[in-house]
């Protein structure tokens, strides 16, 4: 049995079905795909209905094992590339720099290719003469995060939060760092933990600038990778019951669950893969509580997220970006990364645009008026991007529930593990350890995967047909040395 239908669950049961083991998938909800899964539609006035998902998801360079699955059900096609990532800082108007392809067209070597971006000559006016006073100590900072190996350091760096890393930059960089944590962690930076910011920024943009571009998925999570994983599972014997919530697990004599409307039932193994949140309403076995005792269990956060769609479009610019200091954490422009969305621009020569909430400025969110935010939202679009002025024809608000798990200090290194430690019981999601320092969609994928891997190892399914776990692509040959040589004699 897998408990939970989101990416790592059914990973999970695509690999299991995969090593010829009968799986069966309950899932609380009434679709699958858990955050990668649908949450609802919404129609313009012109009758066009949009099927919606929690929010654009970006696929990076570094999602190998993620990648893997896409390529073994046939998607691999599906992925789009966002070669170009602006930032806009606040002012009257607020600027919209073109950041991503200075990073991409810089002549400097990686792992300097990023100073390209902080060279950028409207940043540098903003940073002014009082900056320099600070920025020895900013640089020392930013060599930490150069050396930072997370084989070594994780656990020290994951005492540390964001904002203390952050007191003594400059308001500038300070401001475009926090931007860059809204925007990964959806948290602020008192909440996160350096050490998933250093993973975060190592594995999305600071060692190699083609970590610096993404690819988004041409149908949506759930047209390019929910669909077609229930696809494979399905036709190779699995079975997905929605509406299931699962309420307690026992061991003993056999593993067997419990749900809101029935049970128990026994299973030869279980996998656990719903989010952090769900996890702590569980009534888990003794025996498995005890292996958890000292665990760290992530907190959930919630986030809002804002589309407008426009008669008119915006003119150039890079098709998404982060924003800093401003009531939005990031933006996408739909009509140029998403099937439906381009049609229906196609159509009308319009856009749409996609802002996501994240931190405080959520939590703040929930309590507004959604006329208002689209309100918000639109002024700050349209003084971005005057050529949108006047054309909106929709707006539509949506809030994400509270279980994203923060990386607060000491989650990553303390979080529960896929190997329980019982032969029988696995756990996997985007906030369980996984086997290779990744984060998200791509955490969820390898656990997934691991988590199959066990039970198929204690169940005796042939476990040469899960695919083998990749690590992140190792850095350019000389990045090893630059880190040896900041780190010096500390090792
Ligand atoms: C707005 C937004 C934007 C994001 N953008 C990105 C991005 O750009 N790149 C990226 O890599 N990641 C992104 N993510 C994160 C990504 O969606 C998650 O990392 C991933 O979907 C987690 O999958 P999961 O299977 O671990 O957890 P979930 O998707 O949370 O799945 C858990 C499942 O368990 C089910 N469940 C819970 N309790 C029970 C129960 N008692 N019984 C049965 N079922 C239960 C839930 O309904 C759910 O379907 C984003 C997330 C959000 C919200």
């Amino acid at each position: 049995m897998v408990i939970g239908a989101g990416l790592a669950g059914l990973t999970a049961a695509w690999a299991l079905t995969r090593a010829g083991i009968g799986v069966d998938v309950y899932e609380s909800g009434p679709a699958a795909g858990g955050r990668c899964g649908p949450t609802g539609t919404a129609s313009t006035p012109d009758g066009s209905t949009f099927v919606l998902e929690h929010g654009l998801h970006g696929v990076w360079r570094q999602y190998r094992n993620l990648r893997g699955v896409l390529s073994a059900l046939g998607r691999g096609g599906d992925l789009v590339p966002v070669d170009d990532q602006g930032v806009i800082l606040p002012g009257d108007p607020p600027e919209l720099l073109d950041l991503g392809r200075r990073v991409q067209e810089t002549r400097l070597p990686d792992p300097l290719g990023l100073l390209a971006m902080y060279s950028h000559p409207r940043l540098l006016r903003r940073l002014g003469r009082s900056a320099l006073r600070q920025l020895p100590r900013s640089v020392r900072r930013g060599l930490e995060l150069l050396s930072f190996d997370p084989s070594q350091d994780l656990a020290q760096a994951d005492r540390e939060t964001v904002a203390s890393f952050l007191e003594d930059w400059p308001p500038p960089l300070r401001q475009l760092l926090a931007a860059t944590t809204h925007s990964a962690f959806f948290a602020e930076p008192r909440e996160v933990s350096l050490a998933a910011l250093f993973l975060g920024l190592q594995l999305y943009a600071a060692l190699d600038r083609r970590d610096s571009t993404f690819h988004t998925l041409r149908e949506g999570c759930v047209g390019s990778l929910i669909q077609p994983l229930v696809a494979a599972l399905t036709a190779a014997g699995g079975r997905l019951h929605l509406g299931r919530r699962v309420t307690g697990l026992r061991l003993n004599p056999r593993p067997s669950v419990r749900w809101h409307d029935g049970g128990p039932e026994e299973a030869d193994g279980v996998i656990i893969a719903v989010d952090p949140i769900a996890f702590q309403n569980l009534d888990l076995d003794p025996a498995l509580q005890a292996r958890l005792a000292a665990a760290e269990i992530p907190r959930g956060v919630g986030s809002v997220v804002v589309r407008l769609w426009f008669d008119r479009s915006p003119g150039r610019g890079p098709p998404a970006g982060v924003a800093a200091g401003l009531p939005v954490s990031n933006y996408f422009w739909l009509d140029q990364l998403q099937e439906d969305y381009r049609r229906w621009a196609a159509a009308r020569g319009g856009a749409v645009l996609e802002c996501h909430l994240y931190g405080d400025t959520a939590r703040s969110a929930v309590n507004t008026d959604p006329a208002a935010l689209i309100q918000t939202v639109t002024t700050l679009a349209e003084a971005t991007w005057p050529a949108l002025r006047g054309g909106r024809v929709h707006g539509h608000v949506q809030q994400n529930a509270p279980i994203h798990p923060i990386f607060s200090p000491g989650i990553l290194s303390g979080a529960p593990k896929v190997d329980t430690n019982l032969a029988r019981v696995a756990l996997c999601g985007d906030w369980i350890q996984s086997p290779t320092p990744v984060l998200y969609m791509e955490r969820a994928c390898t656990t997934g995967l691991e988590a199959a891997r066990h039970l198929t190892h204690h169940l005796g399914g042939e476990i040469t047909r899960i695919p083998k776990l990749l690590p992140p692509f190792p850095p350019r040959p000389w990045v090893p040395w630059v880190q040896r040589g900041v780190r010096g004699p500390r090792r």
